[in-house]
Parts: C-alpha cells; sequence; structure tokens
C-alpha cells in the first residue's frame, strides 16, 4: 500500500468518460498524444495532485432526523451503550425513520450524498437499518435503488435488518432474526434490492453464532455478507464474516492477532472507520498489524447520525494518518482502490486505469502528495471530476 505509484508532470487523458491514457509530459509522449488523440478540453492541474475519487464503502446515509441531544448526552458522561439502554442510539433513528416518507428520505439522502461528491467521493456504499421491521426496511432499501438510479456516482446497497433487535422483538432475536430470513431476504432477493447483507455481531445485538447462520442464509439469497465487527468489544465477527465469505468486515477496533491472521488469509477485506471511533471516543483498530500481515485495509466514513455524522472521506483519510499511523499513501490507497474492492467495484472505480471510470479529484496546488493528508480538515480540492465531467456541468 506504502508503494502506491505517483507520477510527476503527468498528463491524463479522458475519452467517453473513461481514462485512456496518462504518463510523465515528455515532448515524445505529448506527440504522440496529438497521433492517438483529438484533443478537445484541456485542464491545467496547476500543480494540483490529481487523486482517484474516494470510494466511501460503508455509510448509513439514509435516515431521518439527527442525534445531536445524545451527542451533548455524551459530552455530558452517558457511553454510547448507555443511550441505548435509555431508548436512544439505533432504535431512536428507527422510531423517526418509520414516521418519515420514502420521498422525504430520498430527497434528505440526495442532498447528503452530493455533499459528499463535493468532497471528492466517487462510489458510494449506502445501508438500511434504521426501519427494523418489512415495510420499513423495504422503504429504506426502494430510497437506496432510487438512489443509485439518479446519482452520477455507482451506489451498492446493503441490507442491515440486524442492526439491532426491535422493540417489538425485545428479548426474542431469534424471532426477529426469522422474520427477516424468511418474509424479507425473499423479497430483497426478487426485487434485487440489496447486493450485500450486514449484521451488528455485538453484545446485546447480535452473537457471531446468529451471525454466521444468518448470513449464510443472505449468500443463498444472492447477497455477499459484510459484518460490523469487534467495534465495541471482541464479538467474534471476523471470523464469523471469513467463514461464510464476507466481502468485508468493518471497525475491528478489537481485532485480536490471530483475526488478523485469518483476515490476512481470506478474501475479506477489513474497512476501518476512524470517524466513528474518533467520535465515540474508542481505542484505534490495531491497522499497523494488519497492515504489516498483508491485509488490504479499506477505509470509509461510516457516515450515520448516531455515531459518525461525517461523510467527509478527506478527514478519513487524514484521521488513519494521525491515529493509527497509516503513512498517507497507505491511507490515500485504502480509501480508494481497497474501499472500491470492499463494495466490489475495484475493476471500474478505485484507481486511475486505463478503461476506469474518469472519477478523479484535483487539489490545489501542492508540493507532495503527503501534504494532502497533513493538512487535515482543510478544503484542498479545486476541482472534483466524475467519468470526465466537472460538478458545475452535472449541476453539483
Ligand atoms: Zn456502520
Amino acid at each position: 500500500m506504502d508503494k502506491a505509484p505517483v507520477l510527476d508532470d503527468a498528463f491524463l487523458v479522458v475519452k467517453h468518460g473513461k481514462f485512456a491514457a496518462f504518463g510523465r509530459q515528455t515532448p515524445e509522449a505529448l506527440a504522440g498524444l496529438h497521433d492517438r488523440f483529438t484533443i478537445g478540453e484541456v485542464f491545467d492541474a496547476q500543480n494540483g495532485v490529481v487523486l482517484p475519487s474516494w470510494c466511501d464503502a460503508h455509510t448509513h446515509t439514509v435516515f431521518a432526523g439527527s442525534r445531536e441531544q445524545e451527542f451533548v448526552d455524551r459530552m455530558k458522561g452517558l457511553s454510547y451503550q448507555q443511550i441505548a439502554e435509555r431508548g436512544g442510539g439505533i432504535l431512536n433513528s428507527a422510531d423517526r425513520l418509520r414516521q418519515t416518507s420514502e420521498h422525504d428520505l430520498y430527497v434528505a439522502a440526495l442532498e447528503r450524498v452530493h455533499d459528499m461528491i463535493r468532497m471528492g467521493t466517487g462510489a458510494i456504499e449506502i445501508k438500511s437499518g434504521y426501519g427494523l421491521d418489512e415495510a420499513s426496511e423495504l422503504k429504506m432499501l426502494r430510497v437506496i435503488r432510487r438512489l443509485r438510479e439518479t446519482l452520477p456516482i455507482p451506489v451498492r446497497s446493503t441490507f442491515l435488518g440486524a442492526h439491532a433487535v426491535p422493540r417489538e422483538f425485545k428479548g426474542d432475536r431469534s424471532a426477529y432474526l426469522a422474520l427477516l430470513t424468511g418474509n424479507l431476504f425473499p423479497k430483497i432477493a426478487s426485487e434485487g434490492l440489496a447486493d450485500f447483507c450486514d449484521i451488528f455481531c455485538e453484545q446485546g445485538y447480535f452473537s457471531a453464532e446468529e451471525s454466521r447462520e444468518y448470513l449464510a442464509a443472505a449468500v443463498r439469497h444472492g447477497m455477499r455478507p459484510k459484518v460490523h465487527a469487534e467495534q465495541l468489544s471482541r464479538s467474534g465477527g471476523i471470523q464469523a464474516g471469513i467463514s461464510v465469505g464476507a466481502i468485508s468486515v468493518d471497525h475491528l477496533e478489537y481485532a485480536s492477532d490471530e483475526d488478523i491472521r485469518s483476515l490476512a488469509a481470506s478474501e475479506t477485506i477489513p474497512v476501518l472507520l476512524p470517524g466513528a471511533q474518533l467520535f465515540l471516543g474508542l481505542q484505534a483498530p490495531p491497522a499497523r498489524r494488519m497492515i504489516a500481515a498483508g491485509n488490504a485495509v479499506a477505509l470509509s466514513t461510516d457516515f450515520n447520525p448516531g455515531s459518525s455524522p461525517s461523510g467527509n472521506m478527506n478527514l478519513a483519510v487524514s484521521l488513519a494518518s494521525i491515529l493509527y499511523k497509516m503513512t498517507p499513501r497507505e491511507a490515500i490507497v485504502a480509501a480508494t482502490l481497497n474501499a472500491a474492492a470492499a463494495m466490489g467495484v475495484q475493476d471500474t472505480h478505485g484507481s486511475i486505469g486505463i478503461g476506469k471510470a474518469a472519477n478523479f479529484i484535483v487539489t490545489k496546488p501542492l508540493d507532495s502528495v503527503e501534504a494532502y493528508p497533513y493538512y487535515f480538515g482543510q478544503p484542498l480540492i479545486r476541482q472534483c471530476f466524475l467519468n470526465g465531467r466537472t460538478l458545475e456541468s452535472l449541476g453539483l
């Protein structure tokens, strides 16, 4: 990851929305370009850095209302789990979501994703999981489908009905999981509403054994597994995810050395979410040990109203360097190509490569790539391109 190549004095050719050529601006190379292409519009990057657009492989961008009162409660000393026990947390979001129309959810989520696109995001995964009943989970998945149909970036959809146990099923998790697998899985499969199926494997939520069985059933309905794992304690979610061929396991603050070795020997991508870890004041996940073991670590925002109310991938990249000691190049690879792999779009997005979608960021003038994460929180983006077009030309 730290060996990601950087070209100085580079050119980039975009044709029909895809990268068609790139390289050093030598006189021979430029002459060759004029033989191969009819050069149309030219954009001078003016000593800016050109990066592939961010890929955000873990978000909960469809939600109703915010939870800043819980934020204030935490400032006064309550923990995330204490707030959840008082009726806050995910169940609070579920109450609000059930009362909000599909149209209103769509409009609010669209505005959020537009903001993320302006901050450099060029591919996104979005989860359900605030409905927690049949009608409301399907409502969320249909909102995600509508976003997929209207946004200029790829949208991957994840069914996260097993995000928490709703009040109606308090004390009877297995009945709730049976509803999800028996009623919802067939409907989701027949309408093609989800690419992935996710579960919150955690004390007070769902166990590793429940996660394994549930995700194995999801595979039978055509959904690839993901797991919210080892966030607040060592839950066994990583091993459960690997055993069912999960495309990713996410959070991982409490991953053990054995977990890290198992991940490195598997095809499962570890996704780290520094926004949530920072916001909740959790311990840092063992990013350096994961990379040393050969893992393709990915980064994402976890944008959600409870534990990470930020969809800013630039900040996630800077935080990964500051908090996890990932080098800037490692963090950039984690937030682009590796995150693309964590949502299955690595063949078309996540890097500057011939034939891939021309989604890229041009920064203001910078002396090096390393300067980008270094100036954390600074507005360094000069222009974003999606499929070779500026955001202005897309009405964004
Ligand atoms: Zn999440």
